[in-house]
């Protein structure tokens, strides 16, 4: 999937820009998203996704300009799945109609076709008895899986995830990487923002690193983190690592 955008900003307040004017262009399957708090990585994901506007610029997705045109960011948006770090289910649906409900009212699936695509989707990451359960039921893991779920229901050409695993504790964290995983090799695209750098570098093809607004670093993972170029990635990565076994 072709994303481009060039002289991308975002800019909330008069005095603080989040996102430096940038450039970028390629071919997306899997791309990772890396780089310090606050370095605006949210911020570019939600533009790309059309939750917000840029200050300035102009996106593309598969060559179709993302216009500020409220009719446009919604088909858009349809096109698209989104999870974020809390999984933002419905509290007083079952994990089944958390699934069902978007298909039906917002991609006009008959709920016969609905429940169908959702019980696939459940059997397949490991949910078969959870199906009636209500999120405060379920683990966070298990949450984030509905999550995915209801997220690739609808088969988006792409899967947006701002850091799916980071307020999980960390055994679940595995399940959930292991089903966004299964979900590349079935040919998803995705772009996820996460500090899972083992994912990063291993399950993603390409990763950007983003720091203080700045697209700083972009290319293969592998290269990425085997001879980052800049100071600022030589100094994320080696702070990472610090702790590691
Ligand atoms: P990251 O995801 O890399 O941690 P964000 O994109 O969330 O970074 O945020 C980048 C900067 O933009 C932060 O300083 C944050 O406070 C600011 N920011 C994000 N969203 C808003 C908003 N809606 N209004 C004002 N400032 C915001
Ligand atoms: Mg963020």
């Amino acid at each position: 999937m072709k994303i481009e955008f060039y002289g991308l900003s975002k800019q909330f307040d008069q005095d603080r820009t989040v996102l430096k004017p940038m450039d970028f262009s390629d071919d997306i399957h899997t791309l990772a998203i890396i780089g310090p708090s606050g370095g605006g990585k949210s911020t570019l994901l939600r533009i790309i996704g059309g939750l917000i506007l840029p200050s300035s610029g102009r996106l593309y997705v598969d060559g179709i300009e993302v216009q500020p045109d409220e009719k446009v960011l919604q088909q858009h948006r349809k096109k698209l799945g989104f999870v974020f770090q809390q999984s933002g289910l419905f509290r007083h649906l079952s994990a089944l109609d958390n699934i069902v409900l978007p298909l039906v009212e917002v991609h006009g699936y008959s709920k016969i076709k609905a429940e169908q695509r959702a019980m696939e989707l459940l059997t397949r990451f490991g949910l078969t008895s959870d199906i009636d359960k209500k999120p405060s039921a379920l683990s966070g893991g298990q949450q984030q899986r509905v999550a995915i779920a209801r997220a690739v229901a609808a088969k988006p050409k792409l899967l947006l995830l701002d850091e799916p695993t980071s307020a999980l504790d960390p055994e679940y964290t595995t399940e959930v990487l292991d089903i966004i995983k299964e979900l590349k090799e079935e040919g998803m695209n995705f772009i996820i923002v996460t500090h899972e750098m083992g994912f990063a570098r291993h399950a993603c093809d390409k990763v950007a690193f983003l720091c203080e607004g700045m697209l700083m670093e972009y290319g293969r993972s592998e290269t990425i983190f085997t001879m980052p170029e800049t100071g600022q990635l030589q100094r994320f990565l080696s702070k990472l690592l610090e702790w590691n076994v």
